[in-house]
């Protein structure tokens, strides 16, 4: 577990959030505290995110042929941002650069794409995303695209043509490629045609909550197979059956599964803040993340274990894709 060197502060990071189209389309910034939405500075910093990945969601209404555009809109809105907040945020497109943040006190934020229809069907445009700061993508949502199908696509299918030379201009860039919201057929190309490992940024286990956002045994083996995290997230659609009622302890529940299947070392946190209006009793904002922290804490979770799942897992994985 890699540590400031100065406090010793453990990396605590979350792999998903959709704040910044919260941004874009309302009147919050992320300087301010707010009562609404889940995700701002204060609150990350009462949170202790020290890394936050800010996915750039594309609405529906503009896909296919406007997904560009927005997603360069929303990139404007990020960068003025972080403007905005030079002394609380820096950009992270090295793997030394989360490292000075740290050394700095700053958060990190790691840039996403959720939804390939930004780079149309073209490598150069996924280039032009990289230069622009963005180290990763979501390949998919729920529909179909030129890479690939999909969660609600059904299970067959998989990657295009197109799709490979994707991911093989991601690994060669050192951009993380991110399977959550992919069918079950895309899901295993990438897995079985990436040569650096994946992240499953914001999704659960199938086993407790039968949902198609939702991973598999099988998936979820194979993914840490090839050194991959699946990213558990607190969208109570994904942690508990319709009719229940999700709480911290669901969360709590979805790790518990996965470390028993594959062991503490491929779980990461991914909250979808901003991304869900519904969220779990106790995990009301960002600020709660450390309750569910003590949660595990109490259900007899290690420091060194807890180090690994909050940040230290998806660290060796950011070392490992990103340059
Ligand atoms: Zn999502």
């Amino acid at each position: 577990m890699k540590k400031n060197s100065q406090s010793n502060k453990p990396v605590r990071i979350d792999c998903h959030c959709d704040t910044i189209l919260e941004i874009a389309t309302g009147t919050r910034s992320l300087g301010e505290r707010s009562s609404r939405g889940h995700i701002d500075i204060p609150r990350l910093r009462e949170g202790q995110i020290s890394l936050q990945f800010f996915a750039l969601y594309i609405e529906s209404q503009f896909k296919p042929i406007g997904a560009l555009e927005r997603t360069l809109e929303l990139i404007d809105t990020f960068y003025r941002e972080l403007a905005e907040n030079t002394s609380q945020l820096k950009l992270i497109k090295t793997f030394s650069d989360i490292e000075a943040a740290q050394e700095e006190n700053k958060i990190g934020a790691f840039l996403t794409v959720e939804g390939g229809e930004a780079i149309q069907e073209s490598l150069f445009l996924l280039r032009n995303l990289y230069r622009l700061g963005i180290r990763g993508i979501t390949l998919t949502w729920n529909q179909r695209n030129a890479i690939a199908d999909g969660a609600s696509e059904g299970p067959h299918g998989g990657l295009s043509r197109f799709g490979l030379k994707v991911i093989e201009e991601m690994n060669s860039l050192g951009m993380l490629i991110d399977v959550s919201h992919m069918n079950r057929g895309g899901f295993f190309d990438v897995l079985n045609n990436s040569k650096m490992p994946v992240i499953a940024s914001h999704s659960n286990a199938r086993a407790l909550c039968n949902h198609p956002r939702n991973l598999d045994d099988e998936q979820i083996v194979l993914l840490a197979e090839k050194k991959g995290i699946i990213c558990v997230t607190f969208v109570p659609e994904f942690l508990v059956p319709v009719g229940s009622q999700a709480d911290i302890n669901s969360v709590a529940d979805h790790i518990d599964y996965i470390k028993h299947l594959v062991g503490v070392d491929y779980i990461g946190i991914g909250s979808d803040f901003d991304g869900t209006e519904e969220v779990p009793a106790g995990l009301e904002d960002v600020t709660k993340v450390p309750h569910l922290e003590e949660v595990l804490r109490q259900r007899g979770y290690t420091e060194a274990e807890l180090e690994k799942i909050f940040g230290g897992n998806v660290l060796r994985l950011l070392k490992r894709v990103i340059k």
